[in-house]
């Protein structure tokens, strides 16, 4: 058969609201243009991050009637703790109540002022968490993952000859750790291989440097390894993230990804001390160390989770809806980050709309056309979200995130229909300016307005 089904029935339902084109003329307009100030219930497809939105199973749901609320050594924190040293191999796992909260304790207990922390691409909450430990991030992706049209297998790898020079620059004793982000998320969910992984790790033994995984789509990193790097074709996804996580001293983990969960997070560590002084920071500002930050019932969803999404059915469907979505918009004319990820499709709004110039937030204009258009809201990745500081980014992108187990292939078609419907009327689309911005992380609360308003 060629039909690839979602690998699960539907038992709950949650309606989604219909709303008419001139209906979210007005919504868009009150909202200043900003997608972010706009409330859920006039959204009709939700795309702007798959980050805790995913739909939980009927097993999660029984797990969190299950959950044992003991402020101490809770049965839910034991089947939680089981289930992630299995997975991961590591012997010290702290949840806490997202990744954030892990990448601050990490780099509290790791980083000092004047420190340099490599990584292919850092999350901006990574980043936002090295500067505020006093360090500097650096993102030392392989060239072709600065490339949209490049269809390379695994454009999130680290550029090995980068990172030795990165050494050599700066010095081992400046760099505390060295991270690898698999998949790649603002390098546009592109995966890691595991010579990667691998070569990165001789690297940091050559120098005695630790290796941290930011971990959080392990699994689907981990399937497109399975699909695209021929040693290990015939080993299980399980086998292959295990093999991820023997290469690496710890990890970050926000488990509202591949956790299956809508808050979470985890950090790991192999090393006893440097496990004990992240426990008493945990203590400190998460919690005690078997919830940290979490209620029992959150760990018992975390614990079915990181079990059900390693189901090759379910990954299967997941990476083929977010390859057919891709492939179908391309088909259509419709330039995006090649090949299509993990997680997301990235349009690219330069060539949607050539006739806006970046600073006249191009992919902020797709975004709004798609939300007026069809309901769909997506997010902008360019001069929006990075423009604020006089800078200008590479590329200027309109990232479609798919929700796991949350949207049906008639609702992919919708997306489908309603891209290639506002691609054909491009030229209509208008350039925006800013009325009013904050100095920092401007496009959560910009407002805007069409230029010749
Ligand atoms: C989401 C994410 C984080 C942060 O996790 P939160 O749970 O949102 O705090 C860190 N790194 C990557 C790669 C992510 O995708």
């Amino acid at each position: 058969m060629k039909t690839i089904i979602e690998p699960f029935r539907i038992k709950v339902v949650e309606p989604i609201r219909m709303t008419t084109p001139e209906y979210r003329e007005s919504v868009l307009r009150e909202a200043g243009f900003n997608v972010f100030l706009i409330n859920a219930r006039d959204v009709l497809i939700d795309l702007l991050t798959d980050s805790g939105t995913g739909a939980m199973s009927s097993e999660q749901w029984a797990g969190i009637m299950r959950a044992d609320e003991s402020y101490a050594g809770a049965e839910s924190f034991h089947r939680f703790y089981d289930r992630v040293a299995g997975l991961t191999g590591f012997e010290h796992i702290l949840p806490t109540h997202q990744g954030r909260a892990s990448e601050r304790i990490l780099f509290e207990v790791m980083v000092r002022k004047g420190m340099v922390v490599p990584n292919n691409n850092h999350f901006d909450t990574t980043r936002a968490n090295i500067e505020h430990s006093g360090g500097e991030a650096v993102d030392l992706v392989v060239e072709e993952g600065r490339i949209a049209t490049s269809r390379k297998p695994f454009k999130g790898n680290l550029s090995v000859e980068r990172l030795e020079r990165c050494f050599a620059e700066v010095g081992a004793d400046r760099i505390p750790l060295v991270m690898i982000t698999v998949t790649n998320n603002s390098g546009g969910g592109q995966p890691v291989s595991l010579e990667n992984i691998r070569a990165v790790r001789a690297v940091c033994d050559k120098h005695d440097t630790p290796l941290f995984l930011d971990a959080c789509r392990f699994a689907e990193n981990a399937y497109m390894i399975k699909q695209r790097e021929p040693d290990w074709s015939d080993h299980s996804v399980g086998e292959i993230a295990r093999a991820m996580f023997d290469l690496a001293d710890g990890a970050t983990i926000s488990a509202k990804k591949d956790g299956l969960v809508n808050i979470g997070g985890v950090l790991l560590f192999r090393n006893d001390e440097l496990a004990k002084q992240a426990r008493n920071v945990l203590i400190l500002t998460e919690g005690f160390p078997t919830y940290g930050g979490l209620a029992g019932r959150d760990l018992e969803a975390m614990a079915q989770g990181f079990e059900e999404v390693l189901h090759e059915d379910y990954l299967h469907y997941r990476l083929r809806s977010v390859e057919y979505l891709g492939t179908r918009l391309r088909d259509g004319g419709v330039a995006i980050v090649e090949p299509p990820g993990g997680h997301a499709i990235y349009i690219d709004a330069k060539s949607f709309c050539p006739h806006i110039p970046p600073e006249q937030f191009p992919g902020q204009a797709v975004v709004c056309a798609l939300y007026r258009h069809a309901g769909i809201r997506a997010v902008e990745i360019g001069h929006l979200m990075f423009g604020g500081s006089g800078h200008t980014p590479d590329m200027e992108l309109v990232r479609l995130a798919i929700p796991r187990r949350v949207y049906t292939q008639s609702h992919v078609d919708y997306v489908i229909e309603a891209v290639l419907e506002v691609h054909a009327m491009r030229d209509t689309i208008r350039p925006l300016m800013i009325t009013e911005a904050p100095p920092q992380l401007r496009h959560f609360t910009a407002r805007l307005r069409e230029i010749d308003d």
